[in-house]
């Protein structure tokens, strides 16, 4: 999608401090991190959020959860991690490109605000 940031970062128009990358998927951190270790993990196809997704998506969602699997396994996130996506207005989302947002490192609180 020509106007989406996060389509943009995926095509490399945008730089990004990326952690991983292969031909569906691209893990970056966040650019204001809210913990000691915050990345995010996008389709590279333009989903607008967790709210468009369909069974057609279980491979790909099943690939982005292993890689963030693995890369929290190589940060040495052992004491655990969060991953969350927001959906729309109330769910605090202001990117509109489906992303997980994977935290760590430190103790986060539940129920989030
Ligand atoms: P949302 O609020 O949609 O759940 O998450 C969007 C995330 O994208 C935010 O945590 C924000 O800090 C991050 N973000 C926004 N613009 C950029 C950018 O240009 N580069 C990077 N790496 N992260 C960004
Ligand atoms: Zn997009």
């Amino acid at each position: 999608m020509d106007d989406c940031l996060f389509c943009k970062i995926a095509a490399g128009q945008i730089p990004a401090n990326k952690l991983f990358e292969d031909e569906q998927i691209l893990a970056f951190y966040d650019i204001d991190p809210q913990a000691p270790v915050h990345f995010l993990v996008i389709p590279k196809k333009h989903i607008p959020s967790a709210a468009c997704l369909t069974e057609q998506e279980g491979a790909l969602l099943a690939r982005i959860y292993a890689v963030i699997a693995r890369l929290c396994r190589e940060l040495g996130c052992e004491n655990g991690y969060r991953v969350v996506t927001n959906v729309g207005a109330d769910g605090g989302q202001s990117v509109p490109h489906l992303h997980f947002h994977v935290l760590a490192k430190r103790s986060l609180a539940w129920p989030p605000g």
